[in-house]
């Protein structure tokens, strides 16, 4: 589907890649040495890089392609028309693409940015010559092709395009007294740093980084990368886990994407945002690390002693992992119905699931750093 070899040259995506690239890298700081660049273009700068960049992570990527959760019209046609000024394309074909990517991951033929191709196809050479041999296929994006958002925005994305890409900061321009200034920064620097920030998660977010859900595809996690990728770089867990709306699990991790999509939720924009089960998670972690550990095995025969403790810390591992998360589930469902009840001894009995749940939280945690301890021993064995 994507191999053609000689594949023809998309002048129009060659050129506006080019050129922008061009200016932003000559223009740019020339005008800014030579006229200068004051407070309220940066700040017009600022804030179009990161409406156009959630628009894209937070619209395009979880709204749309991955059905991370629903969002009220007013943000989906926010998103639409933001997500227009990013020039990657319209929702439906930045959809297709994605839908595509995660289906076929890594297959030189069916994946549009395979990361086996080499870090330059998957970069930015897809997008530049028509490895697609012409339209896209719809038949899985029929869900989005029914939207009428998607389908005014795909219709219109030209001019759409254009007119907040560079209409949009040549206005404010012109209403700033600097209209060069502002369209420089916040229309052609902006733009050019988006496509490579978003780009690096098609291209860098494949390659560098740790493996820590799954090893079955080239995705990685990298906490550095989230920085310039709009928090899109734990990307190994987005791989393992698609239709959950956040990237970065831990509350700490730097996921602005999930911050914007908890902010609408609480403003009642937002509905049925969707999370993997946290106990998938945690298994498809152990999982991982587990099979690491039996190729170290299997590849070392003078480890062979060791493969016994290992199953078994495993083995305990998922039994107390497992039995942590049923007690958890009770204590919600009884909490629900003790509170539906009003029932008066409501407090005495939930403290007994508390109890409960807290022993199996122990011991869970016991058993997860057995399991940590003996894979690291083995490995260090492994290594030694
Ligand atoms: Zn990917
Ligand atoms: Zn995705």
């Amino acid at each position: 589907m994507y191999d053609r070899e000689n594949a023809p040259v998309i002048w129009v995506n060659f050129l506006v890649l080019g050129l922008t690239f061009l200016a932003a890298i000559t223009i740019v700081p020339v005008y800014g040495f030579a006229v200068g660049y004051d407070g309220l273009e940066w700040s017009v700068f600022l804030v179009m890089l990161a409406i156009t960049g959630f628009s894209i992570t937070v619209g395009y990527h979880r709204l749309w392609s991955h059905r991370a959760f629903k969002a009220h019209p007013a943000v989906r046609l926010f998103l639409a028309v933001f997500g227009a000024a990013a020039l990657q394309n319209s929702i439906l074909n930045w959809s297709a693409d994605h839908r595509n990517h995660h289906k076929y991951v890594d297959d030189k033929k069916r994946d549009p940015y395979a990361a086996t191709r080499g870090f330059w196809f998957s970069h930015i050479g897809w997008i530049i010559r028509d490895y697609k041999s012409g339209s896209r296929n719809f038949d899985h994006i029929k869900d989005l092709a029914r939207d009428p958002i998607c389908q005014f925005q795909h219709r219109f994305y030209i001019p759409l395009a254009i007119l907040v890409n560079a209409g949009l900061p040549l206005a404010i321009g012109y209403w700033h007294g600097k209209l060069w200034g502002t369209f420089l920064l916040a229309g052609i620097l902006r733009i050019v740093l988006n496509h490579h920030f978003t780009f690096f998660i098609n291209s860098l977010a494949h390659i560098w980084g740790t493996r820590p859900y799954s090893t079955k595809d080239t995705s990685r996690d990298n906490p550095l990368l989230a920085l310039v990728t709009y928090g899109e770089g734990y990307h190994n867990f987005h791989h393992s886990f698609q239709y959950d709306y956040r990237n970065g699990i831990k509350w700490y991790a730097y996921d602005p994407g999930k911050w914007i999509i908890h902010t609408l939720e609480r403003l009642g924009l937002a509905t049925e945002l969707r999370r993997a089960p946290r106990l998938a998670i945690q298994k498809a972690r152990l999982e991982t690390q587990r099979a690491q550990a039996i190729s170290h095995l299997n590849s070392n025969p003078a480890l062979e002693h060791l493969r016994h403790s290992l199953e078994d810390a495993y083995k305990n591992a998922v039994t107390a992992l497992e039995a942590w998360n049923q007690s958890r589930i009770a204590w919600m469902d009884q909490k629900q119905i003790l509170l539906r009840e009003k029932s008066r001894s409501i407090k005495g009995e939930l403290d007994q699931f508390k109890i409960r749940y807290r022993d199996l939280k122990r011991s869970c945690r016991t058993a997860m750093d057995h399991w940590q301890q003996t894979h690291a021993s083995l490995l260090n064995a492994a290594v030694a």
